[in-house]
């Protein structure tokens, strides 16, 4: 099969590589229904994260089973199942607390822009669809997949209730599914920090109620003067660099929420600083095996449409042309049909 390898900076290939097959007993075998490309991905693909050798990549995925290994039980061959970017065992402490992505014996998913994937801990894993989904709700599938499932943990993890004012500091793709999800957990406002006038749009769609364009302190500012100098109970961090860190803890009350979900980058924090915040933080990579069974009954009951933030939509050996897209801000996400 053709499958997506990064080999430097901006070297994205779509090249031969070996189909993959069942390798433990453990192991699906699924045939991707859609894939794309993630806002991570640019790290290495910009040169920010260094690329040493060929990185075959894709980190979220939907499909239909192909195969399984003989000690799967729950995972059927024809079944549509939807899996988090980290798998998990789903019995171990970790995956029991919640912290799925945390699982003792997770590993990361990392070949998934590909027609074929060989999915690791079937089992604790792949959530099944009940029967297979009209193609029109693979979009919204796929994004339960991660950019939703971090969006709905950033909402969780910054302890969004009915009333809260949230502020969401990031207008990719999982700030954009956090707006959504902080409304379907009932804030009350949603302040979305962007400053493009295409996300901005699509931040009011999910629920945002105000949109500051201002950044760093300048943003802060803003926040402070839209909550009579207190700040929101509930900030969402979705960049992962060191102004949007500090632009999400300053942006937060007092006894408030910050979470974080942005792969920090040279992101560092000050004790002192950080000890006359009093803010709650929580954050870490999604443990979205938690959240996928409620986010697939949303979306297969028409509550939410989370595909929308795919604005693009190629043809997976297109895949290079994605990764320009997004990097250049053409577009917000781009989804991979194999
Ligand atoms: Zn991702
Ligand atoms: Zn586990």
């Amino acid at each position: 099969m053709r499958s997506t390898v990064l080999y430097g900076p901006r070297d994205v290939r779509f090249e031969e590589r070996e189909t993959p097959t069942i390798e433990r007993p453990t192991d699906a075998v699924i045939r991707i229904a859609a894939t794309c490309v993630c806002g991570s991905d640019l790290w290495p693909y910009r040169g920010i994260k260094p690329v040493n050798e060929p990185t075959p990549m894709g980190h979220e995925y939907c499909g239909v089973v192909e195969e399984v290994g003989r000690e799967v039980k729950s995972a059927r061959p024809g079944q549509f199942v939807i899996g988090s970017f980290a798998t998990s065992d789903n019995t171990c402490p970790n995956c029991q607390y919640g912290y799925q992505s945390s699982c003792m014996h997770r590993e990361f998913i990392s070949r998934a822009q590909a027609p074929i994937l060989r999915v690791p801990l079937a089992d604790g894993t792949l959530v099944p669809t009940p029967g297979v989904p009209s193609d029109d709700l693979v979009p919204s599938l796929l994004a339960t997949s991660d950019v939703l499932g971090t969006g709905w943990f950033a909402a969780d993890a910054a302890n969004v209730k009915p009333g809260s004012t949230v502020v969401v500091v990031g207008d990719g793709a999982v700030g954009l599914c956090g707006v959504l999800s902080a409304r379907q957990m009932g804030a009350e406002r949603i302040i979305a920090m962007s400053g493009h006038e295409n996300r901005q749009k699509l931040a009011r769609e999910f629920g945002a109620t105000d949109i500051v364009t201002e950044r760093g302190d300048e943003g802060v500012k803003r926040i402070m003067d839209m909550t009579k100098g207190i700040g929101a109970d509930s900030v969402l961090e979705c960049v992962g660099t060191q102004q949007s860190m500090m632009q999400a803890i300053n942006s937060t009350r007092r006894g408030g929420y910050t979470s974080f979900v942005g792969m920090p980058h040279g992101v560092e924090l000050k004790g002192e600083e950080l000890f006359y915040t009093h803010v709650h933080l929580h954050g870490g990579p999604a443990p979205v095996r938690r959240y996928l069974p409620k986010l697939i009954d949303l979306v297969l009951n028409g509550t939410i449409n989370p595909g929308k933030i795919f604005d693009l939509t190629l043809p997976l050996e297109k895949v290079a042309e994605g990764y320009r897209a997004m990097d250049e801000r053409r577009a917000i996400k781009t989804l991979l049909r194999p």
